[in-house]
């Protein structure tokens, strides 16, 4: 059975008191709520990490991820954090190779097997990001595309490797946009995403692969896309910013 999951890209939103504050209203919610089955992600800034992960204390189901680390694991490199670095906070999921990454700060497929791979040995949970633009899903070419991300930066990796990593498909043109990808779109990629892991790491692996849809994921849209067969959570951004929105998100499966 593979994992359902909801995580929160909180981006670079919210100074230390709000992001103290979105934190202990989760904590709290998520206390009253019976969701032991789903595993919630809190991904704030790099600043957030240690005091998020005081506060989310032994809340059971309640894990700190990050929105990024180094392709390095250590050295002169000025402004990075690496994995590592992130395991020693207690991190145990990190974010690679999301849409803004790679068109504002160039992360190209190669670079993010680098990535991938110090997330891995540093035992984080890499939630790996793939998603087509607007003008690729206009030309009917989007499956193709995406199967090529995750071939490019994915499918050196060993079987027992691959195994450790989510997959999250993120249509950028749903991303920020309040523009959903229709459930039935999103299930269709998902299964050819799942189909195409198959044809590499066979059907067992690829069956306990989780695959989060993201893109303008909310309280009124996340029920339908959950009930998807090969969606199996939501990485959630504007909506994670708020509590309610995003315990509700959690309570959709
Ligand atoms: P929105 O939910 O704000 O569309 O963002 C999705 C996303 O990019 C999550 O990583």
């Amino acid at each position: 059975m593979r994992k359902k999951i909801v995580a929160g890209n909180w981006k670079m939103n919210l100074n230390l008191e709000e992001g103290q504050k979105l934190t202990s209203e989760i904590v709290n919610m998520l206390k009253d709520e019976n969701v032991s089955d789903v595993t919630v992600v809190l991904n704030p800034p790099f600043v957030h990490l240690y005091t998020v992960k005081k506060l989310i204390g032994d809340t059971p189901n309640l894990f700190l991820g990050s929105q990024n680390c180094s392709d390095k694991a250590s050295g002169a490199f000025t402004g990075e954090i690496s994995a590592g670095m992130l395991a020693s906070f207690g991190a145990q999921f990190v974010i690679l190779g999301h849409s803004e990454r790679r068109e504002y700060f160039k992360e190209s497929n190669q670079l993010l097997t680098e990535k991938t791979k110090q997330a891995l040995a540093n035992g984080l949970t890499p939630i790996f990001c793939c998603g087509e633009p607007l003008e690729i899903r206009e030309a009917g070419t989007h499956e193709a595309y995406v199967k090529q991300q995750l071939t490019e930066s994915l499918f050196g990796f060993s079987p027992e490797e691959l195994s450790k990593i989510v997959i999250a498909y993120e249509p950028i043109w749903a991303i920020g946009t309040g523009k959903t990808a229709s459930s039935d779109q999103a299930q269709e990629m998902h299964a050819a995403l799942r189909s195409h892991l198959a044809s590499k790491y066979g059907q067992a692996i690829a069956d306990n692969i989780s695959i989060l849809y993201g893109g303008s994921a909310n309280p009124g849209n996340a029920k339908e896309l959950f009930s998807k067969p090969d969606v199996d959570g939501g990485l959630i951004g504007g909506a994670s910013l708020k509590s309610r929105d995003f315990v509700e998100i959690v309570k959709s499966f």
